[in-house]
């Protein structure tokens, strides 16, 4: 079984970049939402039972594949923000990739959140690494990962869903993108270009 996994900060410490009520929705009904439909399926399913959430998304489809995925996206968003007060920078290798394939921080910038703007539908904006450190951005629709398929390791990702920042922006998803991008945890995201592999989450949640 799996466990909705703690937010590294309270409900309240984004603010005002994403308000409590903001926050409460997202994580308290949708990410916990996406928990109790995961169980549901691994209570009747014995084939899930002790697997990874890892190896169900890439073992799974439809339902299935759908929340698990979808808990995994959700647990990574939040560990990838941090209040204002704990503002970070990319450094070193990482910042080195990132001149090297975008030029500057704030072309990247430009890029990811063009990249999310243009994202149709429901769905996340990825800042990606193969297993040579090329970095690219990724779109995924609904709850796709970009790790299918042998594709690239996440580093950071901003969740599109309207579910994500209606409480808060309205229609203004470029507004909530450009102030998502003041609010990374770059420390998550380093650690993450240090290993070029997929996050193990499951730790996490159980
Ligand atoms: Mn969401």
């Amino acid at each position: 079984m799996f466990k909705l996994p703690q937010l590294p900060y309270a409900k309240t410490a984004l603010a005002p970049f994403l308000n409590e009520e903001q926050m409460s929705f997202h994580y308290d009904k949708h990410h916990k939402a996406y928990i109790d439909n995961l169980n549901k399926f691994v209570e009747t399913d014995p084939s899930l039972k002790g697997k990874s959430l890892e190896e169900i998304i890439l073992s799974s489809t439809g339902g299935i594949f759908n929340n698990a995925a979808q808990i995994w996206n959700h647990t990574f968003y939040w560990f990838n923000m941090a209040p204002a007060s704990e503002k970070s920078e990319p450094t070193g290798p990482l910042m080195d990739a990132i001149k090297k394939d975008f030029g500057s921080l704030d072309e990247l910038k430009a890029k990811f959140v063009d990249g999310g703007v243009k994202t149709f539908g429901s769905g996340w904006i990825w800042l990606c690494s193969d297993a040579a450190g090329k970095l690219s951005l990724v779109s995924t629709s609904n709850a796709a990962v970009p790790f299918t398929n042998n594709g690239p390791a996440p580093l950071l990702v901003a969740d599109v869903w309207e579910h994500a920042y209606y409480v808060d922006y309205r229609n203004l998803r470029q507004k909530y993108l450009e102030t998502f991008w003041t609010h990374i945890n770059w420390n998550f995201v380093s650690e993450n270009f240090a290993t070029k592999k997929v996050r193990d989450l499951t730790k996490t949640m159980v």
